[in-house]
């Protein structure tokens, strides 16, 4: 606290990032990054870009990264907004979209970054209790509201939820906004992409950092109809018109044509993920039905926080969520098959004693 804060800065309460420290090597399964190296077509791009050109201003409306996203997902580049990263496409949305007078929905058990921006924008968050099996309810998020947020799959749980239940939401209320946070979705989900020709009221954020191995360079898009992609860049061009540097830009667009390499990594990843799945599930875990690159596990004997400890001081780093409902449970993100192994022996280990 400080007497030089003002009022807005006293309320905050900002988000925790996952640690990543460097007092020593960790194999570190607690932030979902991926385990494998940007595509060598993502590095030449970014090592081209060094050149005398930083001198000058990027682009401060992404139009060559948004043609090439547009040709991919075949959309307008109208359809498209950039940010440097998607959390900040994310705050921005929550800006632009969500009013105080309106609750905006979300579930208990999500990405916690929501509340967070719910705070900075003052608005009353309606928070919608995942069912018993962690699965996002549908019926509660089809109630009048104004707005919803739902990251597909969900976070730290990875389960799912069906393109029919995004639906259904999207038509129980055309008047709102409804955020379908897609970070994870190419580790075997559905991407809702398409349907924003349909529904005026989606909005899809996206992001490099998982998939495509970017998490350095933050970069996030979110897709939607143009009138949405229009009050995005108002509220972007009243805070910073330069958002995504020259170098991101480079690596984002090499990152978008290298798609085949990323959906190689990602399938070896998902191989990874039910191989690791099947192991923990012999060793008695309860493993949520992830379409991540991350699990999340519980253990009827060993307590979620001790074996978060016990891992760490044996060098390995998971995330432990200190929060109703979860604290029986780790999110451990998918490494290599090498770093899985070595979590796993050390999970036998601490078994065993
Ligand atoms: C990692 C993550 C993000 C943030 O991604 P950045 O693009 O790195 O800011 C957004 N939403 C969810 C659900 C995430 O897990």
């Amino acid at each position: 606290m400080s007497k030089y804060w003002n009022e807005r800065i006293h309320k905050l309460e900002p988000y925790v990032p996952g640690e990543q420290p460097k007092d020593r090597r960790y194999i570190k399964l607690n932030t979902n990054e991926n385990p494998y190296p940007p595509s060598p077509g993502v590095l030449a791009a970014i090592k081209e870009a060094v050149n005398d050109q930083l001198r000058l201003y990027p682009d401060p409306n992404e139009d060559e990264l948004r043609a090439t996203l547009a040709k991919y997902y075949q959309l307008s580049s109208d359809n498209i907004f950039v940010g440097n990263g998607s959390d900040e496409v994310l705050a921005f949305s929550f800006m632009t979209f969500f009013s105080p007078d309106r609750p905006v929905m979300f579930a208990d058990i999500t990405y916690s970054f929501y509340k967070v921006f719910a705070n900075l924008c003052e608005l009353k968050p309606e928070i919608i209790p995942l069912d018993d099996t962690f699965q996002i309810p549908v019926g509660a998020f089809r109630e009048p509201s104004g707005g919803a947020v739902i990251p597909n799959p969900n976070a730290p749980t990875g389960q799912e939820i069906a393109v029919q239940s995004i639906k259904d939401i999207l038509e129980a209320d055309r008047n709102r906004v409804v955020i379908i946070d897609e970070a994870y979705v190419n580790f075997g989900g559905t991407s809702v992409v398409p349907l924003i020709k349909e529904y005026p009221n989606l909005l899809v954020v996206q992001t490099l950092s998982k998939y495509s191995a970017l998490a350095g360079i933050r970069v996030g898009y979110a897709f939607g109809d143009s009138e949405l992609i229009q009050g995005l860049n108002r509220l972007k061009n009243s805070i910073n018109s330069y958002t995504v540097d020259r170098l991101a830009l480079a690596g984002a667009k090499a990152a978008i044509e290298d798609d085949h390499y990323y959906n190689q990594m990602a399938q070896h990843v998902i191989q990874t993920r039910e191989n690791a799945v099947k192991r923990l599930a012999g060793m008695g875990f309860t493993i949520i039905p992830s379409k991540a690159n991350f699990i999340f596990i519980s253990h009827p004997d060993y307590k979620a926080e001790d074996l978060f400890h016990k891992l760490r001081e044996k060098g390995i780093l998971v995330r432990y969520f200190n929060q109703p409902r979860i604290s029986d449970y780790l999110r451990v993100s998918i490494g290599s098959d090498e770093e899985m192994d070595q979590f796993i022996l050390a999970v036998q280990e601490l078994l065993s004693h």
